[in-house]
């Protein structure tokens, strides 16, 4: 099969209810694109039958395929398999719930044409969403932006729009705690947004509960930014200058002779810099863990079974497997 213009990449956990309408609202889509395309799905680990429905759209439309992964991997592992698996010349990446509507890709492909090479949709607003997860994406959001030297735009998601080279350099990073829209951002070139209105999830219920969000938001930071490492210096720095004014002061007073400050000012200080430095080995923690993570180098997911997608022309021979003693 010659590589399709572009492959609509999603992610599955517990979403067989609306796979239907998504099916069809995309078919509609992407017929109005003139383009060639696949769709890919990426199961991650459902229970529902998502991948049976998946799986029977396969049988009976090559266009669209099914990858089901071993077990539940997380959405930024199973987004990944889906861009590793896609053999369009553009990837496309969505979420399955709806709530990334395909009626959006046209524009998003449109910019593409224009000679961006990464379109990212930007929600302007998000309806169905508490008000809390609202603010704290607003802030996390900026904070990050704070943070960092990559320009990670605002109030993105991982709905977007990669062309040849972004796809091809994205391929490229292969770090495990992946925070895709940052890294999307790392590879460069010229991107832009286009702003859309985030509808509510279709059926089912978020899979991104607050201890999720909280995970995902220090792979963010860990993962574009060194300043929580660098807090310490700054923290010892300032702590250290004020303690030796504080002895000078504490001296004078001694030579004075009104120097009686009690074991409350003492308790206080010790609990307020005990407190700071086991924070700061938390912090050391979580960026040691991460790197324990990324020493193992296991693989990123793996790949149970697949659906569909017609067998690639030219087939490399398999390479024969080298024996047990070599
Ligand atoms: N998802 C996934 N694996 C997971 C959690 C979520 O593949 O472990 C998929 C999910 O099916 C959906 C997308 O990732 O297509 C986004 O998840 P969700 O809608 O729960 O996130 P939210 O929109 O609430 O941030
Ligand atoms: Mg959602």
């Amino acid at each position: 099969m010659n590589a399709p213009d572009l492959s609509v990449v999603l992610p599955v956990f517990n979403e067989a209810p609306g796979l239907g309408e998504l099916r069809e609202r995309l078919e509609r889509t992407l017929a109005g694109t003139g383009r060639s395309w696949e769709v890919v799905f990426v199961d991650d680990g459902s229970r529902d039958g998502s991948f049976e429905a998946m799986t029977a759209f396969a049988r009976d439309d090559r266009r669209f395929r099914a990858l089901r992964l071993s077990r539940n991997f997380g959405h930024q592992m199973a987004l990944t398999a889906g861009v590793d698996a896609a053999r369009g010349r553009c990837v496309a990446v969505m979420d399955a719930d709806l709530q990334d509507p395909p009626e959006l890709l046209p524009a998003l492909l449109a910019k593409l044409d224009e000679g961006y090479e990464v379109v990212y949709a930007q929600r302007e607003r998000r309806d169905g969403e508490g008000a809390f997860k609202r603010a704290t994406a607003h802030v996390f959001y900026r904070l990050l932006r704070r943070l960092t030297s990559v320009d990670i735009p605002v109030d993105t998601g991982d709905f977007r729009v990669m062309g040849p080279r972004a796809t091809a350099a994205f391929r490229r990073l292969r770090e495990r705690h992946r925070f895709i829209r940052g890294l999307s951002a790392w590879v460069g070139f010229r991107q832009t947004g286009v702003p859309y209105a985030r509808p509510p999830r279709r059926s089912g219920e978020t899979k991104f509960p607050f201890r999720r969000m909280a995970t995902f938001a220090l792979d963010a930071i860990t993962s574009f930014s060194h300043v929580p490492l660098q807090l310490g210096t700054w923290l010892g720095f300032g702590v250290s200058l004020f303690a030796f004014l504080y002895i000078l002061v504490v001296v004078a007073l001694k030579v004075l002779g009104i120097n009686e400050r009690g074991w409350t000012t003492l308790m206080g200080w010790m609990l307020l810099l005990g407190g700071v430095q086991l924070m700061l080995i938390g912090v050391l923690g979580e960026y040691l863990g991460r790197i324990y993570d990324e020493v193992k180098g296991r693989p990123l997911y793996l790949v149970a079974d697949e659906v569909g997608g017609e067998p690639e022309e030219t087939a490399p021979a398999a390479e024969p497997s080298p024996g047990p003693l070599s």
